[in-house]
């Protein structure tokens, strides 16, 4: 019998508990072991995931590929449109090829869970064992809970009770499984038609990305993060909050594609922190304390599976009465809305497929309070356009800009993006990154250029007044309160 592993998230050898397991078992047995990728255009499109992301994905793949090979594990990539069908072939594949054992990395979406709950119980009936791992946290989601045993709404005694945990547990990353003494080969041709060319055909991709400079193997992603603790690490806290520094790592693809594990980050990041994952010096525990929101936005997912049905976390919001305004949508996607900071962080994500955090605040804050426009609408935008779109994180960041999510703050917070435009790019140098027709403004003016200065330069009116549009948002959220 076969040892199979099936990847999905997780496109990486090294610190990959289902690969790390299925390997060592089946040198120690001399079996043979064999991997399976399946492609899911179709499942992918209906989850509105973006072009750029799948190209992405595809290259991360094929490196894969690569790299199991060298170590004796041929990796199938197979055609398979949706979630459904997947499962058709994994059966098919393990009926054919003899596969006793199968093993994965689990996924948390709710279409994932179920996926994997019929691979499970089918895998049952025919005898052949399963072995799931947990990779994508830390701490597997539904293991930080209270003192009565329920799951965390809230950030930081979240943080607290995961740190705990995470001090006693965190362990260094698996290394990549030696090659194995038995490779493997399919030699079913059946198998190897099923993959190239209804694949390509499958996945004519359009939407290049400009400004692509996105790793899609394993080692350039250890490299950047080496890199980063070592030069940039240090300074993280008080450089984090500025777009034009590049201060962040930058990670989030990698870390969205399984190229590199929470772990590998987090046990890199203590490691160049004293040992510590707080504590230690303010750079690097603020860069630990990020990775521990994804975290806590991945348990929240567990906790709350409505989250992945495009549910509101706080139930009352969904009463807010969105504005539907498809010019000033539109205006808000193409970075158009007269507001530079919003319009410069547009087209950093268009051009690029990634917004700093900060900017993403922002412009999240204005489409759902200054337009006051269904949040749904711009995570679904994010969710297109990001390579590094993630359900847990890009949900979790919307909601808690739109105020209907996990937030010990009130619906009050709404960003004056002019005020945060002069206290986080001063000089500008942001902007014009985005805006060229800024550059011939002084600085000062570039944050809110006066009625002549747009006119000179050709930049946009506001499409709406920030302190008429403040107000609005405020009433909005207050009729919630006047209503129950
Ligand atoms: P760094 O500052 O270097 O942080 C290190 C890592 O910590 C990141 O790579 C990321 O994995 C994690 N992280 C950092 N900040 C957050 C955060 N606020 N929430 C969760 N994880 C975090 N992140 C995604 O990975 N995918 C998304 O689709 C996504 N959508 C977002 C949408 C909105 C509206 C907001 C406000 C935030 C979103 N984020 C998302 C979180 C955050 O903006 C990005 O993770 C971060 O900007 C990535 O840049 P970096 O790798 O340089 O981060």
């Amino acid at each position: 019998g076969r040892h199979l592993v099936w990847f999905r998230t997780d496109l990486r050898v090294h610190d990959n508990p289902a690969l790390y397991h299925a390997m060592t078992t089946a040198q120690s047995q001399a079996q043979q072991v064999l991997a399976v990728y399946f492609v899911t255009p179709e499942q992918w499109r209906q989850h509105g995931l973006g072009e750029r992301k799948i190209r992405l994905m595809q290259n991360a793949v094929h490196n894969l590929k690569q790299a199991l090979a060298e170590r004796g594990v041929e990796l199938l990539v197979l055609h398979a449109g949706t979630f459904n069908h997947s499962l058709q072939l994994l059966q098919q594949l393990v009926l054919e090829l003899d596969i006793r054992h199968i093993s994965f990395n689990n996924e948390y979406e709710v279409n994932e869970c179920k996926r994997d709950i019929l691979c499970y119980r089918w895998a049952n009936i025919h005898q052949v064992n399963v072995h799931r791992f947990h990779d994508q946290c830390l701490i597997p989601p539904g293991a930080v809970l209270t003192k009565t045993n329920l799951p965390f709404k809230v950030y930081s005694p979240f943080r607290k009770a995961w740190l705990a945990q995470a001090e006693r547990q965190l362990s260094a990353p698996l290394p990549s499984p030696a090659a194995l003494q038995q490779p493997s080969s399919t030699t079913s041709t059946t198998w190897q038609q099923i993959l190239t060319e209804p694949l390509r055909r499958a996945l004519t991709l359009t939407d290049q990305c400009p400004d692509a400079r996105w790793f899609d193997d394993e080692s350039s992603a250890h490299h950047a993060l080496h890199n980063f603790l070592q030069q940039q690490g240090r300074h993280y806290h008080q450089r984090r909050d500025f777009p034009a520094l590049d201060a962040t790592s930058q990670l989030s693809t990698a870390l969205s594609l399984g190229l590199l594990s929470p772990r590998q980050c987090l046990f890199a990041a203590s490691q160049a922190n004293q040992g510590l994952l707080a504590g230690g010096t303010a750079g690097l525990d603020s860069w630990i304390n990020e990775l521990t929101w994804r975290e806590f936005y991945r348990h929240l997912l567990v906790a709350c599976p409505d989250l992945c049905k495009h549910q509101a976390f706080k139930p009352e919001t969904e009463r807010v009465k969105w504005r539907d305004a498809e010019a000033d949508f539109q205006a808000w996607c193409d970075g158009r809305t007269g507001y530079p900071i919003v319009d410069a962080a547009q087209q950093q994500l268009l051009t690029t497929g990634w917004m700093h955090n900060r900017l993403r605040m922002v412009s999240a804050m204005f489409l759902s309070k200054h337009l006051l426009i269904d949040w749904r609408r711009g995570e679904a935008f994010f969710n297109q356009y990001l390579v590094d779109a993630d359900l847990a994180s890009n949900n979790g960041g919307w909601q808690w800009s739109a105020s209907t999510g996990a937030d010990g703050v009130p619906y009050f917070r709404i960003f004056n993006p002019t005020t945060q435009s002069q206290r986080f790019d001063a000089d500008g140098q942001f902007l014009i990154r985005y805006l060229p027709q800024l550059t011939s403004l002084p600085a000062t003016s570039r944050h809110q250029p006066n009625a002549f200065e747009r006119q000179q330069t050709g930049y946009p009116d506001a499409i709406v007044d920030h302190a008429f549009a403040r107000q609005r948002a405020l009433n909005a959220f207050k009729a919630l309160k006047q209503e129950n």
